[in-house]
């Protein structure tokens, strides 16, 4: 029997990174955790706030399906741990269905998707006098928090200040070997998880994934105050330890670190259009004067995360398409893996619903074990989907 310890390396300190060393941790596998900043959540995971709750799709579809197993896996995360005690939050999300389009979305996926009372239900939000979509058990939270958190549940090693460079297999192919900043550490298994950061790496810059910048404007609470996050295209969190959120623009083309004012006085316009009985008993604000935060989140074609066993693009066999097309077969190609590689990006905008249950999903499928989430679920997931796709276009020539 081979009793020597497994060991686990995750690259990338954000909600992603912590999530899958919690995965890693119910498992008893040793873990290190590194990060090339000083600590946990200092990129997309760095806001002060954000908001939780599922994204929905008219009809059920496997990108609705995981985003409701998300939320749900997420709740019994917070419940399990009792997470309310030491993450600052406030319960309820209202989603505005202002438009006959969306309300038709948004009112049937309630119907479709079978959405109990007591996790989502139609209800005018009061200071628009709007239907909306309220989520009691939806969530602002604080991002950093959450990730530190989490952390101190998984208690991984951690090397923070630590950068991958590059990573390997060993000659003998039994294990990795990263090579970072400081020095080299050679583990069983390995999670990449760099956020925005991905194309850095070889082994990754293949997969078409996107770094978005985002804008938010942080603002000291106002009186009276909503008790509950709102989504109305932007959205306004509620208010945790003396300050809200104002959300958020985005840009998928300049990509600028300094923040641009006239986003800011965009937002609280349209705050003050969309929810006028909320923002005019506060009186005139300047935005200009209240702190921004520019951070950039990774976004993949299909706006949907990429997480399971990484694939091998170097071993790939190109010639299958043409075999196929002179003997007319119908060959699949074959995707390899590095089968002890795992990748969780893309997140996109919706990274703290989503991490905890795709960490989970990765971790179980690398350990094959029982699944726990349906086939098309999984499938719609993993990274193979962009090959599959690059391989019929004819872009991986
Ligand atoms: C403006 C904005 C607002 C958002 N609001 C919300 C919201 O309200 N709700 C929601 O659910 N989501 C929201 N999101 C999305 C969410 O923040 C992200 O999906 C999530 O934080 C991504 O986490 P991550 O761990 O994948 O990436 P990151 O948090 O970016 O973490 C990646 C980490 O990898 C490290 N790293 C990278 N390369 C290396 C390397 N080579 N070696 C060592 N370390 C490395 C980085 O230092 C970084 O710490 C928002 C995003 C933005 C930009």
């Amino acid at each position: 029997m081979n009793t020597k310890v497994k060991i686990a390396v995750v690259v990338g300190a954000g909600i992603s990174g912590a999530s899958i060393c919690l995965a890693l941790k119910k498992r008893n596998i040793q873990t290190i955790l590194l990060d090339a900043e000083a600590g946990p959540a200092h990129h997309a995971s760095g806001n002060p706030i954000g908001v939780v709750y599922p994204f929905l799709t008219k009809h059920r579809l496997a990108e609705s399906e995981f985003s409701l197993a998300a939320f749900h896996y997420f709740l019994s995360v917070w419940e399990d741990f009792d997470l309310k005690s030491v993450v600052p939050h406030a319960d309820g999300i209202y989603f505005l269905m202002d438009n006959p389009a969306t309300y038709d979305r948004y009112s049937n996926a309630i119907k479709s998707h079978q959405i109990p009372v007591h996790v989502g239900c139609e209800k005018i939000e009061p200071y628009s006098g709007l239907p909306a979509i309220f989520f009691p058990q939806g969530k602002s939270v604080s991002p950093v928090n959450l990730t530190k958190q989490i952390l101190r549940i998984s208690n991984p090693e951690t090397r923070y200040s630590c950068t991958l460079f590059s990573w390997e297999k060993s000659e003998n192919k039994t294990n990795i070997i990263c090579q970072t900043s400081e020095g080299k550490i050679h583990c069983d298994y390995l999670f990449l998880s760099q956020g925005y950061q991905f194309a850095d790496d070889p082994h990754l810059n293949w997969l078409p994934l996107q770094k978005v910048r985002g804008q938010i404007l942080k603002f000291p609470e106002q009186i009276p105050t909503n008790a509950h996050g709102i989504l109305y295209g932007d959205y306004i969190t509620s208010a945790i330890e003396g300050y809200q959120v104002l959300g958020a623009t985005f840009d998928e083309y300049k990509l600028e670190e300094t923040p641009r004012e006239e986003e800011s006085i965009l937002l609280w316009q349209k705050l003050s259009k969309k929810l006028p009985n909320l923002s005019e008993p506060w009186g005139p604000q300047n935005p200009s004067l209240f702190p921004t935060r520019v951070s950039y989140r990774t976004q993949s074609q299909d706006r949907h995360p990429v997480v399971g066993k990484l694939p091998n693009i170097s071993k790939l066999d190109l010639s299958v398409k043409y075999q196929n097309v002179l003997r007319n077969g119908k060959k699949q190609m074959e995707v390899p893996y590095f089968e002890s590689v795992g990748i969780l990006n893309g997140l996109g905008s919706r990274g703290l619903t989503h991490a905890l249950f795709a960490a989970e999903i990765l971790v179980s499928e690398m350990f094959a074990e029982e699944r726990i989430t349906s086939e098309s679920i999984s499938k719609s997931l993993r990274p193979d989907r962009f090959l599959l796709r690059m391989w019929k276009r004819e872009q991986l020539t």
